[in-house]
């Protein structure tokens, strides 16, 4: 069970965490928490004042964050127990305040002190709750992530070393469990097999709880959030969007990727490659079923699953009739691209021509520069990128006509779909945006599979 950073944000989202905790006890839980909604940006804020020199600000952000656990354990915990764990508080933020005074005295942050410092967050969030767990008289165990989560040394966005984890995972949380113990770890950290702290990405708690899942083959995994599961589509366009009660890895791999927000199922991965259902839920509002992530998609009556947009896109469009009949020519295209570090989205080619889009405007005018070598270019910003996921576009003929006809008024600049045929995704104005989400969820989900959507 992970929960994310909004559903352990205070003393009352964690006493929600709580009860949603013990109403799973029978069932074995280990619990995955992220820091306390925020922290880790102020964490990143400290970290980069104390790099700069700031020690000041660095310690002012650093008092407002233990001030803030403070008042939340004192909530949780009775005065007894309050004043015992504070000295383990207290202790901790101490060893922080040391940390930033070192980094601001030589004014110089690496990436390996940035994870130290990020650290915190977690271990704390994971302490406070062990604590305020056991205060209820669950019988809460801490776990230490990094004992757990072994990674190499590429700071910042390190790689778990699975086999190794999995050997800790059965040494530590498999007895653990067996004494009817709850274990608690905190999410996105980990350790080089030598200890020093690491984490795995922002956000990389949801890829915690998969580690975790998946390394000691759990029956499922939910991931706790403040919304309940995914939508058809966003609920500020289509107030009647409705939720999506199942949905495979890979629609939601895409659905991610253009730009719904919840989570990003590539996190999954090792739960989904051993077949563990993941299921998203929401911590405000436990009696919803939420979504459920699965590697197959069971039967779905309609053709769509959901509808995403991504806004802010740029399309670059390259003509060059030496394109005609020459090979290579994509190539030098990509090239270009990747000299830049930037990645392209969608990508449309005719013999003599060449669309892509990409989302990072800065990069485009040296971009340009260089392809103008090859051929003529034009760009043009605020463009939107709309992608229609569902698992049924598999050998159904008939979709494409019928979606671009509920949407004949508008200007399509570019179409594709991927080899993977679960989607159609095409590149309008930005302005279109709404009419066309909205037009379209009308024509294909109004009336739905009452199996799969809610
Ligand atoms: N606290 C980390 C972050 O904000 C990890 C997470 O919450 O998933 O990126
Ligand atoms: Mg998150």
């Amino acid at each position: 069970m992970k929960f994310g950073g909004t559903s352990v944000e205070d003393a009352a989202a964690i006493t929600r965490a709580a009860k949603i905790v013990e109403s799973r006890l029978a069932e074995k839980p280990i619990v995955v928490v992220s820091a306390m909604a925020k922290v880790t940006d102020q964490l990143v804020a400290c970290a980069g004042a104390a790099g700069a020199g700031d020690r000041d600000q660095a310690l002012c952000i650093a008092r407002k964050l233990r001030e803030r656990h403070y008042t939340a354990a004192s909530e949780l915990l009775g005065t007894g127990v309050f004043t015992q764990f504070h000295s383990e508080l207290e202790a901790e933020f101490d060893a922080l305040d040391e940390l930033l005074r070192g980094v601001a005295a030589v004014g110089e942050l690496t990436p390996r002190t940035t994870d130290n410092i990020l650290s915190f967050g977690e271990r704390i969030s994971s302490q406070l709750c062990t604590a305020a767990f056991s205060a209820r008289g669950m019988n809460a165990t801490l776990v230490d992530a990094r004992q757990c989560i072994i990674t190499d040394d590429r700071h910042t966005r390190a790689t778990p070393l699975f086999p190794v984890i999995n050997d800790a995972l059965a040494d530590i949380m498999q007895p653990l469990l067996e004494r009817g113990r709850v274990p608690v770890m905190g999410g996105f950290i980990g350790a080089t097999k030598d200890g020093t702290p690491t984490t795995i990405g922002r956000g990389g708690s949801d890829f915690s709880a998969a580690i975790v899942g998946a390394g000691i083959a759990a029956t499922r995994i939910e991931i706790w959030t403040d919304v309940d599961g995914m939508k058809t589509t966003d609920p500020n366009l289509c107030p009647d969007a409705k939720r999506i009660k199942v949905i495979s890895f890979e629609e939601a791999a895409e659905l991610a990727y253009f730009g719904a927000k919840v989570l990003h199922p590539a996190t999954l991965l090792p739960a989904i490659q051993k077949n563990i259902p993941v299921q998203v839920l929401n911590s405000r509002n436990p009696q919803n079923e939420g979504t459920r992530i699965v590697a197959r998609a069971p039967a779905c009556k309609s053709a769509f699953k959901a509808i995403a947009a991504k806004k802010r896109i740029t399309i670059v469009d390259v003509v060059a009739t030496r394109m005609l009949g020459a090979h290579g020519f994509l190539k030098a295209i990509f090239d270009i691209f990747d000299k830049h570090r930037c990645a392209v989205d969608v990508v449309s080619t005719s013999e003599v021509s060449v669309s892509l889009t990409v989302d990072s405007n800065e990069a485009i005018p040296a971009i340009a520069a260089d392809l103008g070598k090859l051929a003529d270019v034009k760009y043009e910003g605020r463009k939107a990128i709309v992608c229609l996921v569902g698992e049924n576009l598999r050998g159904t003929s008939g979709i494409a006509a019928k979606v671009f006809s509920t949407i004949a008024d508008v200007n399509v600049r570019m179409i594709s779909q991927g080899a993977s045929e679960i989607n159609i995704t095409f590149v309008i104005e930005e302005d279109d945006v709404p009419r066309v989400v909205q037009r379209l969820h009308q024509a294909f989900f109004s009336e739905l599979d009452p199996a799969v959507f809610d």
